[in-house]
């Protein structure tokens, strides 16, 4: 499949706007040309449009090319970007799991695109016939999230795999908690499928929410017309910098931790009486079911412990989202609960 075939026509014929930084691109020149305060506070000159040094630093952490590297205000701007890349208002289609990340419906609405969602099946399987049976040659995008959110369960290689070879569109396969799964990702791949979009994120096992900072995996030509598309100055100078020293400091460490404490959370919680049921994890929550979520959720409040009330969800009944945190944190978390 030719990715190029299936971008909406203006996208295809699209003359980007060129900055003053990719007219020239020098060092220690005398800089009269982006209309900036020449007086240097340290941020009074326009970011690198291209984030050439950050992609050089995130293509060696991720063994990806940075000719495929996308970098964008958090996922959720890879995600509104493919859709105005492959889905004309009011004509194409999106398909996507259910329950999942909440953004790709919203992306969806705000772009005017059909949105259709199948259900996971028992135990939040992927249930590859019933997403091919949703789709049509309108459907333009697929979401798929491994682990899932707010599920927490990774989706099967084998049936992402052919979805990826028999959907008619691009796939785009959200890896957001792929740091804390015993599972390989799918960068490895993209070679294999010139249809295929892999979005991973900073603000999960990085530790840099506050920072935004998105990642979309892709072929060449699709990451070239992500950035045709984008606004000129997306990740600004702040961000780049800090980033790039961030990534500097390995979190393996906090990941392992976190990925230890899950377990113990998920053992814990089985152990009361007020816990009906505790879903397994893949990343850095868990999801767990109670009869009434509700009290239990405004017991945690009054207790100063937030969690995510996901029980009015479809698939989700009964469940709140909890994430795993430091191990007082859980401590705490857990102590509230052992009290109903
Ligand atoms: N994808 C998934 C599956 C998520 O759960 C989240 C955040 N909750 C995001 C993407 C958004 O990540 P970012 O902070 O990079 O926008």
């Amino acid at each position: 499949m030719d990715p190029k075939s299936l971008l909406r026509p203006n996208i295809r014929d699209l003359a980007p706007y060129s900055t003053a930084r990719d007219e020239y691109q020098g060092e220690l020149g005398v800089y009269l040309d982006a209309n900036e305060n020449p007086y240097d506070n340290g941020y009074n000159r326009y970011p690198d449009p291209r984030q050439t040094e950050l992609k050089q630093l995130l293509s060696r952490i991720k063994g990806v090319p940075a000719a495929n590297i996308f970098i964008g205000n958090g996922s959720d701007e890879p995600i509104d970007l493919a859709y105005r890349l492959f889905c004309e208002p009011g004509v194409h289609n999106a398909v996507s799991i259910a329950p999942t990340y909440g953004m790709y419906k919203v992306a969806a609405a705000i772009n005017n695109v059909a949105f259709r969602e199948v259900q996971l099946g028992p135990d939040f399987a992927l249930d590859p016939d019933a997403i091919l049976a949703a789709a049509d040659a309108d459907s333009r995008l697929l979401f798929l999230c491994s682990p899932n959110n707010p599920t927490g369960n990774l989706l099967a290689a084998a049936g992402i795999e052919r979805l990826v070879r028999e959907f008619p569109g691009i796939v785009v396969l959200d890896e957001a908690y792929i740091d804390f799964a015993g599972a390989p990702s799918f960068t490895a791949r993209l070679t294999e499928f010139p249809n295929l979009i892999v979005l991973q994120t900073l603000s999960k096992a990085w530790g840099m929410a506050g920072l935004r900072l998105g990642l979309a995996f892709a072929g060449e030509e699709i990451v070239e017309t992500l950035s045709r598309v984008k606004y000129p100055y997306n990740i600004n100078v702040v961000t780049q910098k800090l980033v790039a020293e961030q990534l500097a400091q390995p979190v393996d460490a906090e990941v392992e931790e976190i990925v230890s404490q899950r377990g113990m959370v998920i053992r814990d919680l089985q152990k009361l009486p007020v816990v009906r049921h505790v879903y397994p994890s893949d990343a850095n929550f868990v999801l767990a079911r109670f009869d009434d979520p509700r009290a239990v959720y405004d017991r945690l409040v009054a207790g100063g412990v937030i969690v995510r009330d996901r029980s009015r969800i479809k698939g989700c009944e009964g469940c709140l989202r909890i994430t795993i945190g430091t191990p007082d944190e859980n401590m705490a978390m857990l102590e509230i609960l052992s009290t109903l």
